[in-house]
């Protein structure tokens, strides 16, 4: 964790304040600093996987953990009939941090298909 420099790294280290909604061994879900719907979740892996094309073999269970933690979440908030799960995956599909993470978006009508 210690070599991860991106913002991520930082909030995972408290290094800077997050408002966290949820944690445990295996990932941290915490308040879009810029919302882009009226709930904007980020859940990022507590382990650096930079773009979910990096992720290994060895990740699958890491990554279906944190799927089932959407739904963990989106219950937290009431939100579980009603959001859309997005991963920018490289800078091309307009990822800016390289710290995997899924955006969870509810709150407001989304488009079909996404822009
Ligand atoms: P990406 O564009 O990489 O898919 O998404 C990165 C997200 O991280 C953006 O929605 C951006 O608003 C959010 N973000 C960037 N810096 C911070 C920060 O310091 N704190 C929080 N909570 N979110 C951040």
């Amino acid at each position: 964790m210690e070599d991860n420099k991106t913002i991520f790294g930082k909030i995972l280290r408290k290094e800077i304040p997050a408002e966290v909604i949820y944690e445990d061994d295996f990932c941290l879900a915490f308040k879009d600093i810029a919302p882009k719907a009226p709930t904007h979740i980020l859940l990022i892996p507590k382990k650096l996987i930079p773009k979910l094309s990096d992720a290994q073999s060895e990740d699958a269970e890491l990554l279906g953990h944190m799927m089932v933690s959407v739904g963990k979440v989106t219950r937290m908030l009431g939100i579980e009939d009603a959001f859309r799960l997005v991963i920018n995956n490289g800078a091309k599909a307009q990822q800016t941090v390289f710290h995997l993470h899924m955006h969870i978006l509810s709150g407001r009508a989304f488009n079909w298909p996404p822009g």
